[in-house]
C-alpha cells in the first residue's frame, strides 16, 4: 500500500502511538490495515492510512449506505421511518441547545436533515464534498445552499450550530477542519458531534469485525476519552452526550454479516439490545452525540 504513516496523534498531538490491532476493510475489499493506539488519549487511528485522493477508490466499493441508495423495498421502509425517528431526536438535541434555528450540516449527504430542517422552520446550509451526493442534495433543496467545501462559505456567515454526523471520523484535516468549523460558530454556539464508540459493548463483542471500524473509511476510532482531550485542545466544553439508540442495532446486523456471511437478525437485534441495556449504567453507547460548546 502506498498510503501515508501518522506519527503523531491528531488528535493531541502526542506521539505515544502504539500498534494496536489490524483490522480487515469487510465492506470492500478486505485489505488489511492496522490501527495504532495513543497511548495519551486513547484515540485508536487507521495508521499507515490512504492519503485523501487514495481514499476516494474505498467509498467506491457497492454502495456506501450514507449516500442513501436504495436497498430494497422493506429494508428502505424501515430506513426511513429509523431515519424519521432520528431526524426528530437530533433536531430535539438541537433546540435543546440552541437559541437560532441557523443550522450547517457538514457532511450533509443527500440533504435529507437539510430539508427535514427547513421544513421545521430551520434556515439549513450544507456542505458535501462528494459530488454525486451533493448533486442529489441540490436537486432536494431547490434553492438551498449545499457546498462542496467550507471554503465556499460566504466569509461572513456564522451559524448557531454546526453538526457532524459520523462524518468527523472520516476527515483527513482533523485539525484544520475543526478549526474552521468552530470559527463559523456564533458567540453562543454548539457543535454536534456524532461518532461510533468503540467501547461500546457491540464493539467488544464484534472486536475486529465491530463495523463502526469501517477501515480504512473511518481514519479515527473515538473513546468519550478521545474526545474529551479533542474538546480540551480547542478549548471547547462537552455539554452533553445523548445515545443514538439504534446504531447499536444498525452496527450489530453489519457485524453480523461481517462476522458470518449473512445478516442473522435475530443476533443482531438481541447484540443491539445488549449493548444499549448496559449503556444504561456505563453511558458506552454503540454512537454517541456529543454536544460541545465554546
Ligand atoms: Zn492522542
Amino acid at each position: 500500500m502506498i498510503g501515508e504513516e501518522i506519527i503523531r496523534c491528531p488528535v493531541c498531538n502526542s506521539d505515544k502511538l502504539e500498534p494496536h490491532s489490524n483490522v480487515v476493510d469487510h465492506f470492500g475489499h478486505k485489505d488489511l490495515f492496522s490501527l495504532s493506539i495513543c497511548r495519551t488519549c486513547e484515540t485508536l487511528i487507521t495508521n499507515p492510512r490512504p492519503t485523501e485522493k487514495e481514499s476516494i477508490t474505498y467509498y467506491k466499493s457497492n454502495s456506501y449506505a450514507s449516500h442513501g441508495d436504495s436497498q430494497g423495498y422493506i429494508f428502505d421502509k424501515v430506513y426511513q421511518t429509523i431515519q424519521t425517528i432520528n431526524f426528530s431526536r437530533k433536531r430535539a438535541v438541537l433546540e435543546k441547545y440552541t437559541l437560532h434555528k441557523n443550522h450547517l450540516d457538514y457532511g450533509c449527504g443527500t440533504g435529507s436533515f437539510i430539508s427535514y430542517l427547513q421544513s421545521k422552520g430551520w434556515a439549513a446550509t450544507g456542505v458535501e464534498p462528494d459530488d454525486k451526493a451533493r448533486s442529489i442534495a441540490i436537486e432536494r433543496n431547490q434553492g438551498g445552499n449545499i457546498y462542496p467545501s467550507l471554503d465556499q462559505l460566504d466569509k461572513h456567515l456564522r451559524f448557531s450550530s454546526i453538526s457532524l454526523f459520523h462524518v468527523l471520523e472520516h476527515v483527513h484535516q482533523l485539525r484544520e477542519t475543526m478549526q474552521k468549523i468552530i470559527s463559523l460558530l456564533d458567540d453562543n454556539g454548539t457543535l454536534i458531534l456524532a461518532l461510533p464508540n468503540y467501547n461500546s459493548l457491540d464493539s467488544q463483542y464484534y472486536k475486529d469485525y465491530w463495523a463502526g471500524l469501517d477501515v480504512p473509511r473511518h481514519l479515527y476510532h473515538f473513546s468519550q476519552t478521545s474526545i474529551e482531550q479533542l474538546a480540551k485542545s480547542f478549548g471547547l466544553n462537552i455539554v452533553a452526550t445523548h445515545p443514538m439508540t439504534f446504531d447499536s442495532y444498525y452496527v450489530s446486523l453489519l457485524s453480523e454479516e461481517y462476522k458470518n456471511g449473512s445478516k442473522n437478525y435475530l443476533n443482531a437485534f438481541m447484540r443491539g439490545y445488549k449493548s444499549n441495556q448496559a449503556a444504561k449504567k456505563t453511558n458506552e453507547y454503540s454512537s454517541l452525540i456529543y454536544v460541545l460548546s465554546k
